[in-house]
């Protein structure tokens, strides 16, 4: 059977992100087959029919967001138990997150997707956190979510518990994950290569999931880090700077997302915009986590030279929230302020990120990120009858100055409506939250990672 046309009527602003960033006033857009057909003045659209119009007067339109660094997984049924003076939950966070049982794995993942899609998140990459593919396939399939997977693998001791495996069955296991997953859900689902950082897995190990990227035509992930510790570290190790010791193993281009990327030089920025390779930043999480955006944050750079730099929600227990409207505010105030300047990060760039410049980094950007006729119909519809988005002059700054995803309406991946007038009908969310509820709890006694609840007596 036909996928059934879909039309968009004059929705009071359409951001197009398309080669001239028109903001069409009064935009119409009709969407057959699961792309885009058509996008012009409702008036030229005014005698397009389709099988379902949404009458968007009072709507603002733009791309599906992409989350490029999201761990999904455990964290949501503990969301908000590390104290502020915790310092690193890293121990804590893979101690829980190996403890999660499939079922366990399957209900939270539901929960952070009904978080995601509600607030416009149409595409997440999820750097290795699943443990159980299998079980949570049915909320990708279920929610009509994008998703990128991989297994997370290691072959050398790290600090904190992670997956650890000989490196020539870590080899075999993303070779088969690569083969068992990439493409599946009528390509919705990709499969990508994810050792878990340069400095728990060895030169072998790295080169060889490169090399398994290329040969699947698919991307590669990694948690990265420089600034002047880690770069005497490598320097001493290496003779090399971190990103050049990647480069050296062959483990840059354009198939690749280093995610975070925080401290890096000017000599490392040049080698990532060199090689091509992308580069997802969590600005919430590095706020939060007192990175010091003032000394590490080279986001303005790496754009500068045209890294396709995406934004990245962590994990529900960093960053706290998956929406990404709050990391576009976050990533266009924060550079602002560390280098006292207001022309640092511009809320179109903020929304650059979150749409095009985004699927570009995750290799997505022929087939989506924008509103043009022939690619991937994948949108957002914010509602503007909320206070926040009076008064409505320039939509892209009421949209990442005023706005988050909680104004969000409607969501549309691949031509389909996921999110209908503020509801999704995949899961009942009000049993899910209790059970979300109890696995935090089952968890946290199983694991014994808990902490005093609050600094204040809860009573
Ligand atoms: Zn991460």
């Amino acid at each position: 059977m036909p996928q059934p046309s879909l039309k968009i009527d004059n929705a009071r602003y359409a951001i197009t992100v398309d080669r001239e960033r028109r903001i069409i006033a009064g935009a119409s857009i009709l969407v057959e087959g699961g792309r885009v057909a058509r996008v012009g003045k409702a008036a030229e659209l005014a005698g397009a029919r389709a099988d379902r119009v949404i009458d968007a007067r009072h709507l603002v339109v733009t791309p599906g967001f992409f989350n490029g660094h999201m761990h999904i997984s455990y964290a949501h049924p503990v969301r908000g138990i590390f104290p502020d003076d915790l310092g690193s939950p890293l121990a804590h966070v893979f101690k829980l997150q190996m403890a999660m049982t499939e079922e366990e794995e399957y209900a939270a993942s539901l929960l952070g997707i009904v978080e995601l899609l509600k607030s416009g998140t149409v595409c997440f990459v999820d750097p290795g956190s699943t443990k159980f593919p299998d079980a949570c396939l049915q909320a990708y399939e279920d929610s009509g979510i994008r998703v990128i997977l991989g297994e997370c693998v290691t072959d050398r001791e790290a600090p904190f518990p992670l997956p650890r495996f000989a490196t020539n069955e870590a080899i075999s296991r993303t070779a088969s994950f690569l083969e068992k997953w990439h493409g599946r859900l009528d390509g919705r689902l990709r499969a990508w290569a994810m050792p878990f950082s340069p400095e728990s897995c060895s030169a072998d190990l790295v080169r060889a999931m490169k090399r398994l990227a290329d040969e699947h035509r698919t991307g590669l992930t990694l948690h990265h880090g420089s600034g002047p510790k880690a770069r005497q570290e490598y320097q001493a190790q290496h003779g090399l700077s971190p990103t050049a010791y990647l480069e050296s193993l062959g483990a840059l281009g354009p198939n690749v997302v280093l995610a975070h990327a925080l401290g890096i030089d000017d000599a490392e920025i040049d080698c990532i915009a060199r090689t091509g390779t992308a580069v997802a930043m969590c600005p919430i999480t590095a706020a939060k986590g007192a990175r010091g955006i003032a000394e590490h944050g080279r986001m303005p750079e790496l754009l500068a030279r045209g890294v396709n730099v995406a934004l990245g929600c962590d994990s529900p227990n960093n960053c706290n929230h998956l929406d990404l409207v709050r990391a576009m505010n976050m990533a266009a105030i924060q550079y602002k302020d560390a280098r006292q300047d207001m022309r640092q990060i511009p809320a179109e760039t903020a929304l650059e990120m979150a749409t095009l410049t985004g699927a570009r980094a995750l290799g997505l950007g022929d087939e989506l990120g924008s509103i043009e006729p022939g690619k991937k119909a994948d949108l957002v519809l914010f509602d503007i009858q909320r206070p926040e988005w009076q008064a409505l002059w320039n939509p892209v700054s009421n949209l990442v100055y005023n706005a988050d995803g909680r104004s969000v309406h409607t969501v549309i991946v691949d031509g389909r409506v996921v999110v209908d007038a503020y509801r999704q009908s995949f899961v009942d969310e009000a049993s899910l939250f209790v059970k979300v509820q109890e696995i935090g709890e089952r968890l946290q006694a199983r694991t014994g990672v808990s902490f005093p609840r609050s600094r204040w007596p809860i009573v």
